[in-house]
């Protein structure tokens, strides 16, 4: 008996594995057609002058209109792009839309998301600068978020790149501060412009974690304030969340607070409807 149950059950496993690769499978699919029809688009989400609430720029977030299922967001699919090697080539259509968008709105910083990928590919500073140039968008407007995890994988390599671009103004963000095991060591050496603090932190800081959140978020802008760089608080919702960060030295922040990713946001300079 139990053995006849330990089949089913493993039966059953076997059934779920195979769903779960079959959906995968046509996950990827899916993300070649839409790369060969360039159905993907910004979504920009204003970053904000704590103080008074003034929008200094956006952060361009992925979209994919997908042909049945609408918008998705990266959550659902950025994983398989990844381990396909896919989303190296979505990045770079949606960074030409990113380039079109800045060329035609002439104020305030964008900030990209940059998959850990390209820090791995040799010419991804180059060509990124080349893309600006088509376009005609200064890449003095441009910054690059990547994550902590990221920078461990070729250190010299992302060194470089991280150079190439900041000699043409590009400055580099760090994302998702916290959560990736930070090599402390490593952050000076780095040309950082600023840490993006998780959002995880700062939802603590109202909640249950409140005094660990608090804690964490201390130590961040602490960390941030001797190496002599911003911080950007993330994912603020509440007003309490707001007032903390800012207490705490934070100057910079995002989150629905002061506004939801859109595919047309309000320019920067005046404050964010919130
Ligand atoms: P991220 O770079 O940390 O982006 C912030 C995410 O938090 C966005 O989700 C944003 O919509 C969401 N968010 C912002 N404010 C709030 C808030 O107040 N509350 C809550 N609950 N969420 C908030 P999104 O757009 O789903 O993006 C998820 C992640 O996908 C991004 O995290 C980034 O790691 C990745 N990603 C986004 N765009 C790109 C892209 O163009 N290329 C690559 N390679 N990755 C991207
Ligand atoms: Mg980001
Ligand atoms: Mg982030
Ligand atoms: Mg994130």
């Amino acid at each position: 008996r139990a053995k006849a149950r330990g089949r089913d059950r493993s039966e059953l496993f076997d059934d779920r594995m195979r769903a779960e690769a079959t959906r995968l499978l046509d996950l990827e699919a899916d993300l070649r057609r839409a790369i060969l029809k360039d159905a993907f688009e910004p979504a920009f989400q204003p970053i904000v002058r704590l103080q008074d609430g003034s929008v200094v720029g956006h952060e361009a977030l992925l979209r994919w209109n997908h042909e049945s299922r609408g918008v998705l967001a990266p959550g659902e699919f950025i994983g398989v792009g990844e381990d396909s090697g896919l989303i190296e080539q979505v990045d770079w259509l949606l960074y030409s839309r990113v380039c079109g968008w800045m060329a035609r709105h002439g104020e305030g910083y964008v900030s990209i998301n940059v998959s850990p990928r390209h820090l791995r590919s040799d010419d991804f500073a180059e060509r990124l600068l080349r893309m600006l140039d088509d376009a005609g968008a200064d890449p003095r407007r441009l910054r690059i978020e990547i994550t902590e995890v990221a920078l461990l994988d070729d250190a010299p390599r992302a060194l470089r790149l991280f150079n190439i671009l900041r000699e043409h103004g590009v400055l580099v963000l760090l994302d998702d501060f916290g959560t990736g095991f930070s090599a402390l060591s490593y952050l000076h050496r780095f040309p950082i412009h600023a840490l993006k603090i998780d959002r995880s932190f700062v939802s603590g800081l109202d909640g249950e974690m409140h005094a660990e959140s608090l804690a964490l978020v201390r130590a961040i802008l602490a960390l941030a304030g001797t190496l002599g760089i911003d911080a950007i608080g993330e994912g603020i919702e509440t007003a309490r969340q707001r007032e903390i960060l800012l207490e705490l030295g934070c100057a910079y922040g995002q989150g629905y607070l002061y506004g939801r990713p859109v595919p047309e946001p309000a320019a920067p300079g005046k404050p964010a409807p919130a």
